[in-house]
């Protein structure tokens, strides 16, 4: 099959964790696509290179679309959106979790859809499976034939080979023999359904539009389209949205949840609320335990646009030192360089960010970021400061050390790229060039995070593992590829 290529990612945007999918459905609203395009429109930070969308009528039947590119680039056709009857519909927006990385082919895009003896059956997923290769070949050998390399297909065909008599019941069956990170929305005929793997590593939330429900990655999504937010979908629980109500069950072995504490860093949107507590709020604080964490004498605290912005102004309220925009982003480069020559990408990070000259010439200037990952983006933002008069160049970082992939539906570059596992801190300061360099600890997002106490060391609150090594799913297809666990972990 053709592969078409997406609207990439931005080559100088490549020094960050990407979150690589968003989930919405809703049931019980005349025009449900159009719910669902407005939706993946505010998920869209959580996959840019493709979206799709199923909707169910019961004259049309099952409809799709799956496009590459930009939700508003395509859903916003009225030729294509009335493809889409119905008053149910689900719809994924996707970086690319498994399978074409990076090169997304249509046939990987999701909702995924199946015929089944008792009725079709759409499924978009977030997350990713990390015993899904070694199913797949036990699948195959079993007379599967595999239409997409997408992961989430592994469920497709384990539900075919259930002897239970109806969907979600099927679903159910299938999930038990999955292992990993899964949020799911799905949906037959007349039901919407969602589930959360039984750790809860990424989050589903569940909400309400006059007498309709909808499902979505996060809260963000109903505000875009006036539903109210009511409530997480819980760790392991599985919910069946119907005309008569919403009922919930809980298929799997109970278990520690494990969120990914990644989604209050940097992945979910700051208008979102998660774990009862606004993102943005949740963000700032972690700037308030840096700046007790990490003092030091400077003259403004900038942030490193967009996602170190809620961090630095916690930061600047808790010294005193007075917040500054520093730097300033180019909003409009996004969609002007989709495609950039040689010429162009070699002017990285200078594209999308500039440096506020008047403002930082001869100041010592605290630069508060979300994450070092590679530590390109880190060191071309510290020459740009410098070039532009600054005196001193504090880093302050609003996660502690990156030092592990993440296999639960993150891109992370191996392990060797990731600056802080070969680096100490005192090495990546100097590689930096910077005056200092501080993460906040651990324990401090914890706190951040409403834990008032820091991790729990033996049962962590939540999934941490890209910064502490210990994974809370054993990554049995990495393994098997050879990758080295954390000898402790
Ligand atoms: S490894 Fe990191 S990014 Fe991945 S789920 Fe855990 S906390 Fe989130």
């Amino acid at each position: 099959m053709t592969q078409v290529p997406a609207v990439r990612s931005h080559p100088f945007d490549d020094d960050k964790l990407r979150e690589e999918c968003g989930i919405f459905g809703i049931t019980g609203v005349a025009e449900a696509a159009n719910f669902v395009a407005l939706g993946l429109h505010a998920l869209q930070h959580r996959g840019q290179e493709a979206g799709g969308i199923v909707s169910y009528h019961p004259e049309a039947g099952f409809q799709s679309a799956r496009r590459f590119g930009y939700v508003r680039d395509n859903f916003t056709k009225a030729g294509l959106m009335e493809t889409l009857p119905g008053s149910l519909s689900i719809g994924h927006v996707r970086y690319s979790t498994s399978g074409s990385k990076g090169q997304t082919a249509i046939r990987d895009v999701q909702p995924l859809f199946a015929e089944f003896a008792m009725g079709g059956c759409a499924i978009a997923h977030n997350g990713n499976l990390t015993n899904a290769e070694a199913l797949k070949e036990e699948l195959i050998g079993r007379g599967s034939i595999f239409q997409s390399s997408s992961d989430t297909e592994c469920i497709i065909h384990l539900m075919a080979r259930s002897i239970q008599s109806n969907i979600p019941e099927r679903i159910k069956d299938a999930l038990r023999r999955v292992e990993g990170a899964f949020s799911l929305v799905a949906m037959t005929r007349s039901k919407l359904i969602g589930v959360r793997d039984p750790r809860g590593v990424r989050p589903l939330m569940l909400g309400q539009i006059g007498e309709g429900h909808c499902l979505a990655s996060e809260t963000c999504a109903f505000d875009i389209i006036g539903a109210d937010f009511l409530r997480e979908i819980e760790p392991g629980e599985m919910v069946i949205i119907t005309a008569d109500g919403i009922e919930s069950f809980f298929p799997f072995e109970k278990t520690p949840s494990r969120f990914c504490i990644f989604e209050h860093v940097y992945f979910s949107r700051p208008d979102s609320v998660i774990g009862g507590r606004s993102v943005y709020e949740t963000r700032r604080q972690i700037g308030i335990e840096l700046a007790r964490e990490a003092p030091v004498d400077a003259d403004l605290v900038c942030p490193v646009p967009d996602s170190g912005t809620p961090a630095a102004i916690g930061y600047s309220q808790e010294s005193g030192i007075p917040y500054a925009m520093g730097i300033i982003r180019n909003q409009y480069m996004g969609r002007t360089f989709i495609e950039p020559t040689e010429h162009i990408r070699n002017m990285g990070v200078r594209l999308k960010l500039n440096i506020n000259r008047a403002l930082v010439r001869g100041k010592r200037i605290i630069l508060v970021d979300d994450s070092v990952v590679r530590g390109t983006t880190s060191r071309k933002i510290k020459e740009m400061i410098i070039d532009a008069g600054a005196s001193e160049v504090h880093f302050r970082i609003a996660s502690p050390p990156t030092q592990w992939p993440c296999f639960y539906g993150v891109d992370t570059p191996e392990r060797e790229k990731l600056l802080a596992s070969t680096m100490s801190e005192e090495e990546m300061c100097k590689h930096l060039g910077v005056d200092s360099l501080r993460f906040v600890s651990l324990d401090g997002l914890y706190r951040a995070c409403g834990e008032d106490g820091g991790r729990n060391v033996l049962d962590p609150q939540f999934c941490d593992a890209c910064f502490s090594g210990e994974y809370p799913v054993r990554p049995a297809d990495m393994i098997n590829k050879g990758f080295q666990m954390k000898k402790s972990a």
